[in-house]
């Protein structure tokens, strides 16, 4: 057995390539290009062959060393013939990557979802390593989820199930990016707490924001000085996101009576407010007999989840 993977991160404006050193599951060596401009199959295939070519070069291992591929990928994927059927972050449609990598490189690859990817990543190595039935939730400019049901990640009969961020919390409420209305992405997400901001900022509400951020953009990173700073207007909405995220949390605890959910993305692991005030408003409001042995632990993994979890598909079929 050859001692490294490499683990791939397609995400919507980023290609992160590394090489993973299989024992310790370390990160040996890693590649970041941005894809901002590049879009659609031609052009992302390149920006990746790209980035393939220069980790094997920076890293000096030669092809044959290599074990398996795994990209992680944010979009709906077709995992037996390894296919990208929609990305519309980087305008991807039917995109054959397994076979364009397995026939440049002849190494094996895998292909996942990156919210998959990212619970495969903590089932195994991270918060969920001594549990059977998880839910994952994920809170950054989206809000992604994935279930997982005695060790297995469970998919539903399309590949779908577990999308937490587009249960619908308001019957009239705000469109989503789904096309369907009153989803909880569109009140609970990063891009939620920014648009309610700038609508305020619009109305000439004073926010310390303005003087943070020239920006249309309000990253994590703003909305926890503007926190940190008592900013009226931040406040209000994060609490807003918080009363949606912990119904949405909930409800899924009520539902399907989980061991443990493990929250990660961006707004958890920046914001220790939002992960602390939500774990205790979820259970307060689901019912007692299901939130009672339902735990909440912080996903580990951080932003190499994506990347290492694409290369566990050996550990992954071998858990029980
Ligand atoms: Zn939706």
């Amino acid at each position: 057995m050859n001692k490294y993977d490499i683990g791939i991160d397609l995400g919507g404006t980023k290609v992160l390539c590394a090489i993973i050193e299989k024992k310790e599951r370390k990160i040996l060596f890693e590649v970041k290009k941005k894809t901002k401009k590049e879009k659609g199959n031609k052009k992302v295939t390149a920006k990746l062959i790209e980035a393939l070519d220069e980790l094997f070069e920076v890293s000096n291992i030669p092809k044959e060393e290599i074990n398996s591929i795994g990209i992680a990928v944010a979009g709906q994927i077709d995992r037996e013939n390894g296919i990208v059927i929609d990305a519309c972050n980087l305008d991807l449609k039917n995109l054959e990557i397994k076979k364009i990598l397995e026939e440049k490189y002849l190494i094996n690859t895998y292909v996942f979802n990156d919210v998959e990817a990212a619970a495969m990543a903590e089932l195994i190595l991270g918060s969920g390593k001594n549990y059977n039935n998880i839910l994952c939730v994920f809170i950054g400019t989206g809000i992604g989820s994935s279930l997982i049901i005695n060790r297995k990640i469970y998919h539903g009969a399309s590949g779908s199930a577990g999308e937490i961020g587009h249960i619908i919390v308001d019957l009239n409420g705000r469109s989503c990016s789904c096309g369907g209305v009153g989803c909880l992405e569109a009140y609970a997400s990063r891009s939620a707490i920014e648009s309610r901001i700038q609508g305020a900022i619009k109305k000439g509400r004073k926010s310390i924001i303005t003087e943070l951020t020239e920006s249309q953009h309000i990253s994590t990173k703003y909305i926890k000085q503007a926190i940190d700073a008592h900013d009226e207007v931040t406040m209000q909405y994060v609490n807003e996101a918080i009363e949606y995220l912990s119904g949405g949390l909930a409800s899924a605890i009520n539902f399907f009576n989980p061991e443990l959910i493990i929250l990660g993305g961006g707004l958890i692991q920046g914001i220790d407010e939002i992960y602390l005030k939500t774990v205790k408003l979820a259970r307060a409001k689901a019912l007692k007999i299901a939130s009672e042995k339902t735990e909440f632990k912080k996903a580990e993994l951080g932003d190499y989840s994506g990347v290492i979890g694409a290369t566990l598909t050996e550990e992954y079929n071998n858990v029980f």
